[in-house]
């Protein structure tokens, strides 16, 4: 048996939902008999999302501490406080206007405006930098 030293810049990978990207999923234990490994059954508990483990958006990035499913939930709650601290007002204006929200104003409707958006914007932020990342890959 390996001894694990403890590095303080591990490389690590989350596995996230690509409709949610929600962590919170239940992959199929089964790998080893399949052919392919990659086909193995994934289901999101999150959005409740069934795939297969090859369609989940793989995240690379380094961590000092935590596990991959600790970092990629803080990773979550960080964007979440973004967007909540920084575009509330606008957001809720723009709804307003377009009639997305109506008065009076449901908290819960704009709630789950607001993590849509979160969630929409991590998304497309661990997309690109898959997209980045291949590119080096590539030269
Ligand atoms: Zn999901």
């Amino acid at each position: 048996m390996n001894e694990i030293h403890a590095a303080n810049d591990v490389q690590a990978v989350a596995m996230l939902c690509p409709q949610c990207s929600s962590p919170a999923l239940t992959r199929q234990n089964s790998h080893l008999l399949l052919e392919d490994p990659l086909d193995a059954a994934a289901t999101c508990g999150g959005c409740g999302w069934n795939g297969k483990e090859k369609d989940l958006v793989a995240l690379p990035f380094r961590h000092e501490l935590g596990s991959d499913e600790g970092i990629a939930i803080a990773l979550m709650n960080d964007m979440r406080a973004v967007i909540a601290g920084h575009l509330s007002g606008p957001v809720g204006k723009f709804l307003m206007k377009w009639g997305f929200l109506s008065s009076p104003l449901s908290t819960a409707e704009f709630s789950r405006y607001m993590s849509a958006i979160a969630r929409s914007v991590l998304t497309t932020i661990i997309q690109e930098r898959e997209k980045i990342e291949k590119e080096k890959a590539n030269g």
